[in-house]
């Protein structure tokens, strides 16, 4: 693990490499990780232009948030391998429980229009109440079923904006075999 303090804006990007995942062949991802490693102001913000991208347009996604419930509108968005991105953001229940998170929204919705084949390279979590935010366990688990496990994943944290590769968010994900 090595952080890089980058300055006003986004002070902390946090970065991990797992050997164990490193056959992946995500061109995007890989570059990514580069900007990150070797110049963390470059490419448009110290987290690097995709993310920040994908954090720009996971803040418009959160003005669309339902949540009447908790006012925690949040925003979500996956670049997928192909190139494409989608959004999502997250709709409360009266429930409570039924709740889907943006991170499950965006990914719901990537599968409905682009297929089940679809890869996630990329992903940025964001919120319109500076909170920390980094994805819930439940939506970690829902999206290592399509993540690339070097997808560089941005989120609000304690210290600020981070990125950090999916596997390391989630170091330990539940498979089962596919039929
Ligand atoms: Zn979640």
């Amino acid at each position: 693990m090595s952080d890089a303090h980058a300055g006003a804006g986004f002070p902390v990007v946090s970065y991990e490499r797992r050997g164990m995942y490193s056959g992946g062949g995500n061109a995007l991802a890989s570059s990514f990780m580069q900007t990150v490693e070797n110049k963390p102001e470059s490419g448009g913000g110290p987290l690097g232009a995709v993310l920040e991208e994908l954090l720009g347009l996971a803040r418009e996604a959160a003005r669309h948030s339902y949540s009447p419930y908790s006012g925690f509108k949040v925003g979500a968005a996956l670049k997928l391998g192909s190139g494409e991105i989608v959004t999502g953001t997250n709709v409360e229940n009266a429930s409570y429980g039924l709740t889907v998170c943006a991170e499950r929204a965006a990914l719901v919705r990537a599968v409905a229009i682009f297929g089940p084949e679809i890869r996630v390279a990329a992903a940025a979590v964001a919120n319109l109440n500076d909170a920390p935010s980094p994805p819930c366990g439940a939506c970690r688990q829902a999206l290592a079923e399509f993540m690339l496990p070097e997808a560089p994943v941005a989120f609000p944290a304690e210290d600020g904006m981070r990125a950090m590769p999916f596997s390391a968010l989630l170091p330990m994900a539940f498979e089962k075999k596919r039929k």
